[in-house]
C-alpha cells in the first residue's frame, strides 16, 4: 500500500509526536522512511542578512552551526526512533518555503504517504492546523496523516 513515507519535521514536540505513527505504518507496510527538515528562509530573513539567506538557499549552511544543528537534530530524531525498530531513514535538509519543498520532495521522490504534526514550533494553538500543515494539504496529491497531539506543548 505504502512504499515511501515522508515525515516532515521542524523538530518540535508535536512533529516528534507524529513519528511513532509514521514508524508504525512503515513497519506494517515495510515502507521506506524519509525525514525532511526545511530551513524556513522566510522566518530567518528577520534575523539574517540577504547574503546569508542566499547561501542557505543554495544549501551552504554546513558552517552555520545553529541552522545545521537544528536541522540535524530534527531529522536525527526520526532516524534514531526508526533505528530502534530496525528501520533505516533517508534524512534530508533543504531551504526555502517548507510546504513548497515538502510538496517538491513528495513529487521528486515518489512519496506515497506524508505523516506530520498538526502544529509546530510556533506553538500557537489558536488555529486548528499550523500553516505548514494546511498548505501541505493544499499542495500535495498524496494522503497526508495529520497527528494532533492534545496536551503536548
Ligand atoms: P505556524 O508555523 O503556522 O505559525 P506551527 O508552527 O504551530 O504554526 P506548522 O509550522 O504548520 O505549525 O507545523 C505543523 C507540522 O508541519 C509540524 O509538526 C511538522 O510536521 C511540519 N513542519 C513545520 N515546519 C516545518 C519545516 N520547517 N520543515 C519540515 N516540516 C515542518
Ligand atoms: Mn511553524
Amino acid at each position: 500500500m505504502y512504499q515511501k513515507i515522508l515525515v516532515p519535521t521542524d523538530g518540535s514536540d508535536t512533529a516528534e509526536a507524529a513519528v511513532d505513527s509514521a514508524l508504525d505504518l512503515a513497519e506494517k507496510y515495510e515502507a521506506g522512511v524519509h525525514a525532511l527538515y526545511v530551513v524556513d528562509t522566510d522566518s530567518l530573513s528577520i534575523s539574517l542578512g540577504g547574503e546569508q539567506i542566499d547561501r542557505i538557499e543554495q544549501g551552504n549552511f554546513a558552517e552555520m552551526d545553529e541552522v545545521r544543528e537544528r536541522a540535524e537534530a530534527a531529522t536525527g530524531y526520526v532516524a534514531d526512533r526508526a533505528r530502534e525498530r530496525g528501520l533505516t531513514t533517508v534524512e534530508n535538509v533543504s531551504a526555502g518555503k517548507p510546504h513548497a519543498l515538502i510538496a517538491d520532495y513528495v513529487e521528486d521522490t515518489d512519496i506515497d504517504l506524508v505523516v506530520m504534526g498538526s502544529h509546530g514550533r510556533s506553538g500557537v494553538k489558536r488555529a486548528l492546523l499550523g500553516s505548514v500543515t494546511e498548505r501541505t494539504l493544499r499542495s500535495t496529491h498524496v494522503p497526508v496523516l495529520v497527528v494532533d497531539v492534545q496536551g503536548v506543548e
